[in-house]
Parts: structure tokens; C-alpha cells; sequence
């Protein structure tokens, strides 16, 4: 039987208050001293993807990094490394840096350790849907005790993201150029089998709606969650936003893999109801073009492309432009193809596709930076 816990904490809670709601949920499963021995070298898993000051629903509160961190040296573990790759166009030590991460692994004596430095170990995916070995950050690998420090957020690719996709942080940049070129959704399931965790443990003291995983909206939730089971987690996790399990893809993937029932069976929830803390998350746009009269030809474009987008079109908005902006193409991705016959120059976005350059208007980048993106709209589109 699966076991997901679910603590509900006060407004605005203070560390102490975040550490308490840290060890109960933990303490519902057990403890840590159930999942960390003498000795054992314990890797943790947040997500710190773009180095926007956490607290806020974009990256892991370090206060509920800190108190795991604790909770792990209290059973008793040698060491306790945090592990991260961050996403395109944001470096990792710049992310651990931003996010306070960095500071308060220093306070409390755990390591830190940059995917896209770490030495990689090829894994072997046990009945694989799209990749028979993925390679992934050795430090967190090799860990004794390897815990999962997502945060609840949509995803306008993927609906949601929690443990399971949270995991692409260990594998380097140019594997996660790949998770999008064989669909990410597959790539996701594969990852979880290669790499299984011994905890997730959810922060949503922030949480985001909407235009996730970067540019949503963010509230005050108030909530943790923990789980032995990532599968039974996420699915626990999509009905408390709100989603029907069987609208996420990865999950439905997990399903068909045996790895989880899409009705619940075998799942155990602890502490709150789901029903007691739910509330109907805004749902991400699916759909890339940000307003009539753009068009996006996407192929497996990365979370950073994606983001890139909407937050030229955010900017635009802010100068006042965007009804000037009409006829436009934008093709991103690495297997996004150009239809025969186009009668407007397209905008060819990011280094995956500099096959293609000669074939438009080509912005460089991975992803391409939003000065360098604007001023190819306003060549395109006359403004
Ligand atoms: S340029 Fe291509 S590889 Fe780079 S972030 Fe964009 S979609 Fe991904």
C-alpha cells in the first residue's frame, strides 16, 4: 500500500512552524529514521530550475530544504548533498545562488552539487517506453537515501509538475534537450524507473496556477505533502490541484507500465483529506500561440523555449505592442519542420534549429534571450 501524507499548516508559517509540518508529514510514514541510516550519504532533489528567489512557488522554499537537511543529520546520516541541474538559460550556480539555496546549504553543513558538473553514471531503463539507458548525475545516483524536494506547480506542457517530473533536474542539459526530442511524457516515465527515489516530500507553501512552471501565478498554500510512492504521490497531488489523474500524461503512461492504479487503488492518504485542502488550480494554456495572428510550429521545444515566448509577448504587452504584432510564424524546437511554400518569413528560434537558418528570420540562443527575440518581431512584423 502506497502511503501519501498531507499536512495543512498555518498562514504565513515561520521556520519552526514549516519544520514542524516537514517532520509530521514525514513522521506519518514513519520517520526519517525509516528511510535514513547511520552513516548514509543522503541526496536531495529540489527544484531550483530558472533561480528565481524561492519562497514563491517557481523553486524549492529553502526553509523546507533546511529542515530536511536536519531531519536527515538527526538519523543519523554522513552526508546530505543537495543535487541540481537547472534548466536552459540558467546557469545552476547562478539558480543555487538566487534561489538561497546556496547560503543555507553553507549554514548547515550540506554539499551542492551542479548536474552539468557532476560526473554522469549510464543507467539501464528496466522495460523501457522510449529509452533503454539514460545517463544522470552520479552524486545522486550513487546516494544511499535519494529524496525528491518538488514543488506543485502546472506545467504548460505536461498540466502539472510534481515528483515525477521534477526528477529531470538530474540528468544534464543535453538530456534534457533529448526528454523533449522523444517526447517528454515517455521520457519522464523512464527516468522514475531508472532513477527511483525513497521520499518525495512536496513543498507547497507557495504554489503556482496558470502560466506554470515559471510565469504563473502564485498563492499561499500552506501545505506539504510526502510520499514513499512518487506515482501514488503525483496522483494524490493532481487530484488536490484539481486535475483528473487521467488527464496527465505521464501518468497514464505509469499506469499502463503497472506502476500505478488511475482510480486510486493501493493508495493510502494520511493526515488531511484530499478533499479538505483541494482547490481547482487555473490550467496552463497548451496551446503556444500567445494571441491571434501568431502561429507557433512547435516540435519538442524545451520548458525554456516555451517560456521564452510568453515572456515576449509579456513584454511586448508592456510596450504597448502587441497589436502591431500580426502575420507572425515562429517555428521552435528540435523537430519542429518547416511547411513547403510559406509566404511570410518565419522566425526560426534557438540553436536546435540552425539547420534551418538559412530558411528565415534565425534569433540564436538556447533559448534565444528576449531583447534579441523583439527586435526580430519588429523587423518581421514592421513595427
Ligand atoms: S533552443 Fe532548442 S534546445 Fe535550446 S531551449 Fe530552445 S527548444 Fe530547447
Amino acid at each position: 500500500m502506497a502511503k501519501v501524507s498531507i499536512v495543512k499548516g498555518p498562514k504565513g508559517p515561520s521556520f519552526e512552524e514549516i519544520q514542524g509540518m516537514v517532520k509530521k508529514a514525514v513522521g506519518l510514514l514513519g520517520g526519517m529514521s525509516r528511510f535514513v541510516g547511520s552513516g548514509e550519504r543522503v541526496a536531495l532533489k529540489p527544484n531550483i530550475v530558472t533561480g528565481r528567489h524561492s519562497g514563491m512557488g517557481v523553486t524549492t522554499d529553502p526553509r523546507v530544504l533546511e529542515a530536511l537537511v536536519k531531519m536527515a543529520y538527526e538519523a543519523g546520516a554522513g552526508e546530505v548533498l543537495i543535487v541540481e541541474g537547472a534548466g536552459y538559460g540558467s546557469p545552476t550556480p547562478e539558480a543555487f545562488k538566487l534561489s538561497g539555496v546556496e547560503e543555507m546549504a553553507e549554514r548547515v553543513g550540506a554539499g551542492i552539487v551542479d548536474v552539468d558538473e557532476d560526473q554522469l553514471v549510464e543507467v539501464e531503463v528496466p522495460n523501457p517506453l522510449v529509452l533503454d539507458r539514460i545517463k544522470v548525475s552520479k552524486s545522486f545516483y550513487n546516494a544511499d537515501v535519494k529524496v525528491n524536494v518538488p514543488v506543485m506547480k502546472t506545467h504548460d506542457q505536461m498540466l502539472m509538475t510534481l515528483g515525477m517530473k521534477n526528477m529531470k533536474g538530474v540528468i544534464p542539459k543535453p538530456w534534457k534537450r533529448l526528454f523533449h526530442r522523444v517526447g517528454l511524457a515517455r521520457a519522464i516515465v523512464d527516468l522514475n524507473k531508472a532513477v527511483p527515489v525513497d521520499l518525495t516530500v512536496v513543498d507547497a507553501i507557495h504554489a503556482m496556477e496558470g502560466l506554470g512552471p515559471s510565469l504563473g501565478d502564485i498563492f499561499e498554500m500552506d501545505l506539504i505533502m510526502a510520499g514513499d510512492d512518487v506515482y501514488a504521490l503525483d496522483w494524490v497531488g493532481a487530484r488536490i490541484m484539481g486535475f483528473s489523474p487521467e488527464e496527465v500524461e505521464y501518468l497514464k503512461l505509469a499506469s499502463g507500465q503497472g506502476l500505478l492504479d488511475l482510480k486510486g487503488e493501493g493508495i493510502t492518504t494520511l493526515g488531511e483529506s484530499i478533499n479538505s485542502v483541494a482547490r481547482s488550480f487555473k490550467r496552463p494554456p497548451m496551446d503556444l500561440a500567445p494571441q491571434e495572428g501568431v502561429t507557433v510550429i512547435e516540435g519538442g521545444a524545451c520548458s525554456a523555449c516555451r517560456g521564452s515566448i510568453r515572456s515576449v509577448f509579456h513584454d511586448l504587452g508592456r510596450m504597448g505592442l502587441l497589436n502591431k504584432v500580426q502575420d507572425l510564424l515562429i517555428v521552435v524546437g528540435p523537430k519542429a519542420e518547416l511547411p513547403e511554400g510559406l509566404r511570410q518569413t518565419p522566425l526560426i528560434m534557438g540553436t536546435c534549429l540552425k539547420g534551418l537558418k538559412e530558411k528565415g528570420r534565425y534569433v540564436v540562443g538556447c533559448p534565444p534571450n528576449n531583447d534579441k527575440m523583439i527586435e526580430a518581431i519588429r523587423e518581421l512584423c514592421n513595427i
